[in-house]
């Protein structure tokens, strides 16, 4: 009874400190294991390239918690699943919409000039009539060829 109260009463101080540094030791190692497993889940939802993932993994494991702040500055802004649904959204609007040559406000198919700006983006076809894109060389519905050529003509004889 008496040697175990000596031994809570008088502790010698040096071992505190080295079981207070170890606890310290212990808890930074599991932080920077839960770094570490994070940074590599992210890598991997941000880059397809393994080279990418193995560098951000061994910058957090060398450098720790710098490596983490460099890898946060320098990791891909979007992750994959961001960059898909950006693709696919970038594929739908460019199959139903065009946007104003003049102004970038998105136009219904239906339009020939831009509300906002007054722009003629598309002209009827001279066979079919359909609207058709100003940046098109060819008419979409019935195959028909724009008559681009014209226009530098008389512009090159008005010169
Ligand atoms: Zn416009
Ligand atoms: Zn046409």
């Amino acid at each position: 009874m008496n040697a175990a109260l000596d031994y809570l009463t008088n502790f010698d101080p040096s071992n505190w400190l080295e079981v207070s540094l170890r606890g310290i030791f212990a808890y930074l190692f599991v932080v920077l294991v839960a770094i570490v497993i994070w940074v590599a889940r992210d890598a991997v939802a941000r880059s397809k390239s393994l080279l990418f993932q193995v560098f951000s993994i061994l910058l957090v494991i060398t450098l720790n918690l710098p490596g983490l702040l460099i890898y946060l500055i320098v990791r891909p802004q979007k992750t994959l699943v961001d960059k898909y649904h950006e693709t696919l959204e970038q594929r739908v609007l460019a199959e139903s919409e065009e946007t104003c040559p003049k102004c970038d406000r998105l136009l219904p198919l239906n339009f020939q000039f831009c509300p906002s700006c007054g722009e003629e983006a598309r002209r009827p076809c001279k066979k079919c009539h359909k609207l058709v894109s100003k940046s098109w060389s060819v008419c979409p519905y019935c195959g028909a060829k724009k008559s681009t050529q014209k226009k530098v003509e008389t512009v090159s004889a008005k010169a």
